[in-house]
């Protein structure tokens, strides 16, 4: 970097609003309460922000937002978006469905309206990262209601689909680029380098910063960031914010501010918990029994199965559809344009049930979205919560229910602490199956911590809220 001759460019367009620059700073802590509990560290915090009018964003902006129906920021986007605006780096740890993506998105685009128009030969001003495919499209999504309008342009690139049209989409020039870490090492290596560059980006979102770490993409992340001017905007958000990242955070971000919004109820209370024990051969008509209840009450609304393997995606789905339900699956092994396809046919309800595995859901959002069932109980404390998460977003109510073998003491434990931390009733047979397996625990039958869910999961939400408290 010492190297490179950098242009000088702006990052900080907040000007405090007359209304908030009078509240006393006890009005500010009432405030962030009622706010979901928000917590903010680091120095020098801006207040929250009520409404979009406070948060510094053109006109232009602000109209699109108001054709979209938000009627006012939600807890994260009160407090992240005038952090961000005011060209700080930031930590945002808020649940699934809380908004994070307007909280990053609008910043942006402000940023963006600030910057030099983009030379033929010049890369991206905005990256953001993404662990997954499908978030990468969710997310590029998100941004086109403002492209047009704003005069920008973004592309989005993913592996799994032909690296040559994105290359394509590239060379036509984007202010916005939308990608996982691979992908986007692999287009920067593209052509001896020709492709893109990162000599223009100011701007850096880390999307599901957690989930990106569970997947092993820090290396990719490092060399990535590592490339970029380090006077830059990063802001990283994430659902849970584990110990173990925060190495990462401190390697990629400068004095930031932590937000962390609602840190003790892990599930939202919008989503109904259910957890039930059923044995192996059971758990079908069960299933069928709750798709029948659901489609009883409302015909467009959607299901989302989830199954721990491949295999079991396929099964369920030949045996649903023999039943007369219409349903797909979705799982690593399927190709991108068959994902995408997928996605699409879910959201627009062509078809209302989707059987899935953890990794191929992951932040996906779908109005309608009722019912989530754990068909296979999931076997990590995150991964519950991120899968009972698909329902129940921005307000809407949901039903999550999750099946037990009996033999599935193991993980029992921690349904019963992840149902105690949301505030909702644990069953009688759950409670006694996790004391079971604490017993034998005790008496040596039984190792506490191996599958990642008695042990390091809930160790990390544990640390998670000390340090919020
Ligand atoms: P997260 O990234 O926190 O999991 P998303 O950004 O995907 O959540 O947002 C969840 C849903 O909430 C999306 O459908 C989005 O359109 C909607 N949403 C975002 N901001 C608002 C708002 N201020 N008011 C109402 N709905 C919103
Ligand atoms: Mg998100």
């Amino acid at each position: 970097h010492s190297q490179m001759k950098y242009e000088p460019f702006r990052k900080d367009f907040y000007v405090e609003p007359a209304d908030l620059t009078q509240l006393t700073e006890e009005e500010v802590d009432n405030m962030r309460m009622e706010l979901d509990g928000i917590k903010v560290r680091g120095l020098n915090c801006p207040k929250p922000v009520a409404k979009w009018s406070q948060c510094g964003l053109p006109v232009s902006i602000l109209n699109v937002i108001k054709s979209m129906n938000y009627e006012k920021p939600t807890s994260i986007q009160a407090q992240s978006l005038p952090a961000i605006m005011s060209g700080r780096d930031i930590i945002g740890v808020a649940k699934t469905g809380s908004g994070k993506t307007i909280a990053f998105l609008l910043p942006m685009f402000r940023h963006l309206k600030d910057q030099k128009p983009l030379q033929p030969t010049d890369g991206p001003i905005a990256l953001i990262m993404t662990p997954t495919r499908e978030l990468a499209t969710q997310t590029f999504q998100e941004c086109k209601p403002f492209l047009k309008i704003l005069g920008l342009r973004a592309v989005c690139a993913y592996g799994g689909a032909p690296i040559k049209d994105q290359i394509a989409d590239f060379k036509r020039g984007a202010e916005i680029v939308v990608c996982t870490p691979g992908r986007m090492i692999d287009i920067l290596a593209a052509n001896s380098g020709r492709v893109t560059n990162l000599r223009r980006v100011t701007y850096i979102v880390l999307d599901e910063a957690d989930r990106m770490f569970d997947l092993g993409f820090e290396p990719q992340v490092m060399r990535i960031v590592n490339n970029v001017r380090p006077d830059r905007q990063t802001v990283l958000f994430s659902a849970t914010f584990p110990k173990a990242m925060e190495a990462l955070a401190r390697k990629i971000l400068r004095k930031p501010v932590e937000i962390v919004v609602g840190a003790r109820s892990v599930v939202a209370p919008e989503i109904k918990q259910i957890v039930e024990v059923q044995a192996e051969e059971n758990k079908f008509t069960r299933l069928l029994e709750l798709l029948g209840l659901l489609y009883a009450e409302d015909e467009d609304v959607r299901a989302l199965i989830f199954v721990d393997r491949q295999e079991s995606a396929d099964n369920l789905l030949r045996d649903l559809m023999r039943r007369g339900y219409p349903c797909m699956s979705i799982h690593g092994a399927k190709d991108q344009a068959d994902r995408d396809s997928v996605i699409e046919d879910f959201k627009a309800g062509v078809v209302p049930i989707l059987i899935a595995t953890s990794v191929a859901a992951r932040g996906l959002d779908v109005k309608q979205l009722k019912l989530v069932v754990n068909f296979d109980c999931p076997n990590h404390m995150e991964d519950y919560v991120h899968r009972v998460g698909r329902t129940g977003r921005a307000g809407n109510t949901g039903t999550a229910v999750t099946f037990l073998t009996p033999d599935q003491e193991r993980y029992a434990v921690d349904i019963a602490k992840a149902l105690k931390m949301s505030l909702t009733a644990v069953p009688p047979e759950i409670n006694a199956m996790a004391e079971r397996f604490l017993e034998k625990v005790k008496s040596g039958q039984e190792k506490a911590s191996g599958s990642g869910f008695g042990g390091k999961g809930l160790d990390r939400l544990d640390k998670e809220r000390e340090a919020v408290l």
